[in-house]
């Protein structure tokens, strides 16, 4: 099974719609899955109609404190680099529950094991089925911070639901930015589709997240979305994709259809058959890549 990421740093460039069109095309072919790792705002399964299944309950580790064995001697709190301990002197040390993120610092450094492990949820795994696309899709919990966690789960359960499915493709949806979700998201990918749009803030948010799959050693390559927008920054994406020898995958025009789609919720190449030939070509491209 080949892993391919779909991200691109800035957000709203397309990165959904590329990926769910792309898992709509490979699907007429291979059998495929579809990861919704944005946890923050997950919407694939609009853009393909789905009613999604709860699967699981993401949790994340929390300290619970045994006041008659604490001492008061405030290290948990010195710790803390999310400042989620609160200690005064001469006082018990108290939580933010909401600013931990799970580290187990306190719990290791308590001298005299007052501090052990309970659990808090903080997302939602769920599944579901259209287009012949097998969706697993990833919900952080409104008010938490761990999205990275909720991601590094979905991937987790993806490759779990997978040794039963043994799907052929496996489509990443990241989330935007270059922090941990993104990270969480690229990890043991097989290739990486940085989508794009002609903007400086696309291009300069381009390069930095093209900076983490060189980290990675990922194979990597350029979509550009909406690419008729902006002549002039269209070609400096092409200018610095040639410079560093990063292939274009594609050039998506910028048109109603796509609009229609979203407000459809339904892919793009079946709002408009003229485009599957676009998406065809797209991985065509990553195929030769993939060699
Ligand atoms: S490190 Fe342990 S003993 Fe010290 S204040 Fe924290 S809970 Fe109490
Ligand atoms: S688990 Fe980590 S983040 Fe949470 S309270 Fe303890 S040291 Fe702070």
């Amino acid at each position: 099974m080949k892993k391919i990421a779909i991200t691109g740093g800035k957000g709203g460039v397309g990165k959904s719609m590329v990926a769910t069109s792309l898992a709509v095309e490979f699907a007429n072919n291979y059998k495929t899955m579809l990861v919704d790792a944005d946890a923050e705002c997950p919407n694939d399964h609009l853009l393909l109609s789905i009613k999604r299944k709860k699967y699981t309950t993401v949790y994340q580790p929390i300290p619970k404190w045994d006041f008659v064995k604490c001492t008061k001697c405030g290290k948990c709190a010195s710790i803390c680099k999310q400042n989620a301990i609160i200690f005064a002197k001469d006082k018990y040390p108290a939580f933010v529950r909401d600013a931990c993120i799970g580290c187990k610092a306190c719990i290791a450094v308590c001298p005299t094991g007052a501090i052990t492990e309970t659990k808090k949820e903080i997302g939602t795994i769920y599944t579901g089925k259209n287009y012949n696309v097998n969706l697993v899709s990833s919900e952080l919990k409104l008010g938490e911070l761990a999205s990275g966690e909720v991601v590094a789960e979905v991937r987790k359960y993806s490759d779990k639901i997978n040794e039963k499915m043994k799907a052929d493709i496996m489509v990443i949806d990241s989330a935007p930015g270059i922090g941990c979700p993104v990270i969480a998201s690229l990890v043991g990918t097989d290739y990486i589709v940085a989508v794009t749009e002609p903007t400086p803030s696309a291009l300069f948010d381009l390069k930095r997240v093209l900076y983490l799959a060189n980290h990675f050693g990922t194979k990597h390559g350029i979509l550009i979305n909406k690419f008729d927008l902006a002549e002039n920054f269209y070609k400096k994406i092409e200018k610095f994709a040639k410079k560093n020898h990063i292939p274009i995958l594609g050039r998506i025009p910028y048109r109603k259809d796509f609009i229609s789609s979203t407000i459809k919720m339904k892919p793009v190449i079946k709002i408009n058959p003229k485009y599957k030939e676009l998406f065809e070509n797209i991985i065509n491209k990553i195929k030769v890549e993939l060699r």
